[in-house]
């Protein structure tokens, strides 16, 4: 067995809520205009039929914290998010099976190179520069899927600078959560460490240096990231 060359860095693992262990990161999976008011803020059309997703690399997410002021764009977005946590998975899970697979919640931003996305969108090329890149990703602390109680009408909000700028309620979800684990499932086989990103509200807007962002989901616990 040869040795490697050198260490990667360990994925990033997120505090669970009232645990000593923590929930290691395998995947993101982030889906898409999963919310009609954003859909129609950014002048898109819901897709009824089937979700769709973009990834973003484990080792591009981040707790929060103090963040790097994000590079190469000069249109940063944030978008806020409720995040489920997958503690089994497998291939073709029915939606009525997925809840059974959920280990738990939290709320992270999806932090979006807008200028970027747009130019990607206009040539009909990938996203992923605009998507993925260091510290796309920021997740707060895992909170146990019994502690947070049934999915239902949570609000979800984020301020910026203590202004509310995006603030919704989870029902609004176009594709709910059991559909979306079951979606996936057919494309990818889910395992545990999982995490999905499943959409943001409308309220989507920029950043600026010195910004500092708190998003929240009622029962989850919370993401705050200051970008320096
Ligand atoms: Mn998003």
């Amino acid at each position: 067995m040869t040795k490697p060359l050198f260490d990667l860095a360990p994925p990033l693992s997120l505090p669970i809520i009232n645990h000593d262990a923590s929930f290691p990161v395998g995947r993101i999976f982030c889906v898409g205009r999963n919310y009609a008011a954003h859909a129609a803020e950014m002048g898109n059309e819901v897709d009824r039929q089937a979700p769709f997703y973009f990834t973003i690399s484990p080792s591009h997410a981040s707790l929060g914290g103090n963040i790097p002021f994000p590079r190469g764009t000069d249109d940063c977005h944030f978008e806020v998010e409720v995040t489920v946590a997958l503690a089994s998975g497998g291939k073709d899970i029915a939606a009525t099976d997925a809840m059974g697979h959920i280990y738990g919640y939290g709320v992270g931003l999806d932090m979006t190179r807008r200028d970027l996305q747009a130019a990607a969108k206009d040539k009909r090329r990938p996203w992923c520069i605009a998507k993925d890149y260091e510290n796309s990703a920021l997740l707060s602390p895992i909170t146990t899927k019994d502690a947070f109680g049934a999915l239902a009408a949570q609000r979800i909000w984020l301020t910026k600078n203590d202004e509310i700028v995006q603030d919704s309620t989870i029902d609004l979800m176009v594709h709910k959560v059991p559909e979306l684990i079951a979606h996936l499932s057919r494309f990818y086989e889910l395992r545990a460490g999982d995490i999905i990103m499943t959409g943001t509200p409308e309220g989507v807007g920029p950043i600026a240096r010195g910004d500092r962002l708190i998003g929240q989901v009622t029962g989850a616990d919370t993401i705050d990231v200051t970008f320096i």
